[in-house]
């Protein structure tokens, strides 16, 4: 195929000295400005709502990061109203001009990379380092989706003695974004801009839990330009304002990133044809994973170790993509294993904030909760290996491994998004993919092996949205990892991949007889 000339973002590079002050520097800024409150934003103004949600600092959930005011129903209504009004000025307007809002959206959005950092860090609980390249995930979304909307543009023809044909794009109508709260920035602003720049007039309801970053995020889309009625924020509750805007029959196209519960539930009720409506509504979901890595006999163990703690503890497991499973050939699964508890058991756990901290809190005290039912659950279906003491006051949850897990046992198939490891054992290899693939779920897999017949197998047998092999399975680049999953883990195509944007498009074809 054709490669590819985009530049990434560079993150930020600690070592130096210069860029660790730039961030603490924006931490102590940040800090002074936690217990704001955040409105909604309709047709360019901040309405005052009665309801507010409180978001709270996950590592220290005394301070409370911000307040953000609740849009009802009839505020979804008045922005629906808006963005109606909006759409065929904006799907008119030329496609250079809406690329110049996304490459100066992130313009900003770099300008403010280490404040960003460190919202995300004292509303979500994500280290400074993985905070980094979401800000870069972000950024690498507007300009790549800016040159994909400039490349898809001119359409194409073929044209025959007195025939022209002309293929071409259109936006498709209203947008509706619903973003999850682990990718508090660069998940919403990847949907949101692909939305804008393909010509939809877009609303974004941002996940509670990260409904601060969400509207540093509105803050940014405004300064960038985009007019009243084209961009709009709308937190609120997910179950009273969510299913009103999916279910309303002005509203073309739902972006969801989120649960598979949800994300089954939007498109069931997307697809029931609403009073008045006059459109089929289409759906993109990202939903979750449940991803195993694969160690075999060959494996380099110093690699798999590192890979393995990486993709499973890093933002303490509530990533999609974070790896929930490890299955290994019975051969080294003893040594293997040794290894894997002594690597997580060095894992410095604390407050995000500060810069020794690998593993810090989950993101509020339900999910908490909810992953020690499910470690409570593992002690009844497998061996615990690993568990150690965590920090008293946060939402702090052990990195936790379970041995000898049945594929068959909840902690094996339900995704717990949080800090524990499953691992699996398998006698050959082909039983090890057989494992591997037997969840609902296909997002990311990994593989270490430097067995070429087994690479082999893996790549065509291993059914995952994203296969990596001799690496961790997170931390997917905007252009060269496009990332997504098929069966329960969704149905959209790849997020930062050529095939996204035709997601938010009419294809259109004028044929004129000359
Ligand atoms: P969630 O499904 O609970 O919430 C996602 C969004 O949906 C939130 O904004 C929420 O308010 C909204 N919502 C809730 N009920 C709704 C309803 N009835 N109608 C409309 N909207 C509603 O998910 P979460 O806890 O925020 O995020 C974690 C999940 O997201 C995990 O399952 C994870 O795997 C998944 N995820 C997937 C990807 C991917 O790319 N595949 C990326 C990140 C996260």
């Amino acid at each position: 195929g054709k490669t590819s000339t985009f530049v990434n973002a560079a993150n930020s590079d600690y070592a130096r000295a210069s860029q660790r002050d730039a961030v603490q520097a924006a931490l102590i800024h940040v800090h002074r400005q936690l217990g704001q409150t955040y409105t909604p934003i309709i047709n360019g103004d901040r309405v005052n709502p009665l309801e507010y949600s409180e978001s709270l600092n996950p590592s220290q959930p005394e301070e409370v990061v911000g307040r953000v005011g609740l849009a009802t129903i009839e505020d979804a209504e008045h922005a629906i109203r808006a963005a109606k009004a909006a759409q065929a000025q904006w799907q008119q307007t030329p496609v250079a001009e809406r690329a110049t809002l996304l490459r100066r959206a992130a313009d900003l959005l770099e300008a403010q990379r280490h404040e960003l950092v460190a919202w995300m860090c004292y509303e979500v609980g994500k280290v400074v380092a993985e905070g980094d390249a979401e800000v870069s995930e972000a950024v690498d979304f507007c300009r790549y989706y800016a040159d994909e909307m400039e490349r898809l543009s001119g359409g194409y023809d073929r044209n025959f003695p007195g025939e022209t044909n002309h293929y071409h794009y259109q936006g498709r109508g209203i947008a509706v974004v619903i973003s999850p709260w682990n990718f508090p920035l660069a998940i919403p602003t990847g949907m949101t801009v692909a939305a804008l720049v393909s010509g939809n007039c877009t609303i974004l309801k941002p996940a509670d839990a990260a409904a601060v970053t969400a509207a540093k995020l509105a803050e940014i889309l405004i300064a960038a330009g985009f007019p009243p009625g084209v961009f709009q924020f709308l937190p609120g509750r997910g179950s009273v304002i969510g299913p009103y805007l999916t279910k309303h029959p002005d509203v073309h196209l739902i972006a969801f990133t989120g649960s598979q519960e949800v994300g089954c539930r939007i498109i069931a009720e997307a697809a029931v044809l609403q009073r008045g409506q006059t459109h089929i509504k289409r759906v993109i979901a990202e939903m979750g994973g449940k991803n195993a890595i694969i160690i075999d006999e060959s494996a380099d163990l110093d690699q798999a170790v590192a890979g393995v703690v990486q993709s499973a503890f890093g933002y303490s497991g509530q990533k999609c993509s974070a790896c929930s499973r490890v299955i290994v050939l019975e051969s080294i699964y003893q040594p293997f294993v040794q290894r894997l508890v002594e690597a997580t058991q060095s894992l410095n756990i604390g407050p995000a904030h500060l810069p020794s901290t690998r593993v810090g809190p989950v993101v509020t005290a339900a999910a908490r909760d909810r992953i020690q039912e499910y470690i409570a659950k593992g002690q009844r279906e497998a061996e615990l290996a690993l568990s150690v003491p965590v920090p008293p006051v946060g939402y702090f949850v052990s990195p936790t491994i379970f041995t000898n897990v049945p594929p068959t046992a909840t902690i094996a198939q339900e995704e717990i998004f949080g800090p524990v490891l499953a691992v699996l054992r398998a006698e050959t290899f082909s039983q090890a993919i057989e494992i591997a693939n037997a969840t609902a779920y296909a997002l990311t897999g990994g593989l270490y092996s430097r067995t070429p017949s087994h690479i082999q197998q893996a790549k065509a047998q291993f059914a995952v949205g994203n296969l990596y092999i001799n690496r961790g399975i997170t931390g997917a680049i905007v252009d060269r990892q496009p990332f997504g999953g098929f069966k329960l883990s969704g149905i959209g195509s790849k997020a930062g991949g050529r095939d996204y944007l035709l997601q938010f498009l009419e294809p259109r074809v004028i044929t004129e007889n000359v």
